[in-house]
């Protein structure tokens, strides 16, 4: 990365977002700190930040509350931290948008190793003079978080929307479940692998089936891939 990342420290329990600032510095990053959810949440949609470290319970405005409005607007990479060790957490976040999420108390290396990984992954999708992509009919633009088909806006969720942008990205390339939910779901996603399945039905009743072509296809055995 060419400029410094700055890293937005959501977080009310002083010394723990102190800590974390500490350590982030000495990584080279550029930080701020918020305490109040509702103060952090409208810094967001008022500073460029390059990632969020968001805990969950916050004054004011918890951290879902903070990541699905941001993610209305933004796909800023969101780490969501918690204190609370429980699945029904982890899974709210990442359904909201959140790209990873930490359980607290953590190691400063795993949580370093995160924001590396997910800032790469952040800058290599977003490349400026990619302006939209194109699998037939549909156009995807990143920027903007935009699918149209024939022209017209197709209305997808969060999820929906990431994976068919991972599917796009990789158009005529057949990707197994396991690439698609590790890409799109996240290493440490805690549930059912049909979730893959689930969610390209919903992308064919929304695409596909409403639009009368097909793009997206099913190799048996092993996965799927988008084709023009
Ligand atoms: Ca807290």
């Amino acid at each position: 990365m060419e400029e410094v990342a700055k890293i937005f420290i959501v977080e009310d329990e002083k010394p723990i977002a102190r800590f974390i600032q500490i350590n982030l510095e000495k990584s080279g990053y550029k930080t701020a700190i918020e305490q109040n959810g509702r103060r952090a949440y409208e810094r967001i949609m008022q500073e460029k930040f390059d990632l969020i470290l968001l805990d969950v319970m916050l004054p004011e405005m918890d951290g879902f509350e903070i990541c699905e409005k941001v993610r209305e607007v933004s796909d800023v990479p969101i780490i969501m931290l918690t204190a609370r060790d429980e699945v029904r957490d982890k899974v709210e976040g990442l359904e909201l948008g959140a790209n990873d999420y930490m359980t607290k108390p953590f190691a400063t290396e795993e949580l370093l190793a995160r924001i590396r990984g997910i800032l790469k992954r952040h800058t290599e999708r977003v490349r400026p003079e990619e302006d939209h992509l194109v699998v037939g009919e549909i156009l995807i633009y990143p920027e903007r978080h935009e699918v149209t088909v024939n022209g017209e806006l197709v209305d997808l969720t969060h999820k929906e929307y990431e994976l068919l942008l991972y599917l796009a990205e990789n158009k005529n390339h057949v990707l197994s479940r396991d690439q698609i939910l590790q890409k799109v779901w996240g290493y440490d996603y805690f549930g059912n692998t049909n979730v893959v399945d689930v969610y390209i039905s919903y992308l064919r009743t929304k695409i596909d089936d409403r639009f009368g072509k097909k793009h997206i296809h099913t190799t048996r055995g092993v996965g799927y891939v988008v084709r023009d």
